[in-house]
């Protein structure tokens, strides 16, 4: 797989933290968050008291534990923060539920809008609770397509606006089982 911006990164990521979760319960510990980022491609180059970097040709990722909360930022290797995102995963004692969600590292400088909706996974029944857009990134002779599975995108169109780009928050058009995105140029395409 191929990575260039950190959306590429942070939304496979916030899927696989989730998947761990409605399996077991609880978040990933450093190890584990480990093998999910080297597993999307990312090489570990500094650990240093519970901050771990991590790095790929395009991206650098931090991952750090603040308090119970689990957070990966991922900026561009470049130093470009203005589409940097974080990734964050905590339990909310209130909603009885884990969270995971994508946010935009720098609020003033972000110069997009993440339209995926935050993982609300119930902490009794560890199931989904929201209709999160999650997926892969892959390329083909169209461009860069968020992959995302027909089950995904069944929770999308009950629960949300299969229009609006889970990307950006631009407007989407469907072509068959492809769509695309005038906004940010990435496209989205449903698989089986
Ligand atoms: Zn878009």
């Amino acid at each position: 797989m191929r990575l260039y911006e950190p959306v590429t990164l942070a939304i496979p990521l916030a899927k696989g933290i989730g998947e761990f979760i409605m399996r077991e319960g609880r978040l990933p510990d450093g190890d584990e968050l480990r093998e999910m980022l080297k597993s999307l491609g990312m090489e570990e180059s500094c650990l240093d008291r519970g901050l771990a970097l991590y790095r790929s040709r395009f991206l650098i990722a931090l991952a750090f534990p603040r308090g119970e909360t689990l957070v990966v930022d991922v900026i561009s290797s470049s130093g470009e923060l203005s589409d940097a995102l974080e990734v964050v995963a905590y339990r909310d004692r209130k909603l009885e539920a884990f969270v995971v969600e994508i946010l935009p590292t720098n609020d003033l400088e972000y110069e997009g809008n993440i339209g995926v909706e935050p993982i609300i996974i119930d902490e009794k029944t560890l199931e989904l609770e929201s209709s999160p857009v999650l997926g892969h990134f892959e390329e083909d002779e169209e461009g860069l397509f968020l992959v995302i599975y027909r089950e995904t995108y069944e929770r999308w169109k009950s629960g949300g606006d299969v229009h609006t780009c889970p990307v950006c928050g631009g407007e989407l058009v469907w072509k068959g089982e492809k769509a695309y995105c005038q906004d940010c140029g990435y496209g989205v395409r449903v698989k089986d």
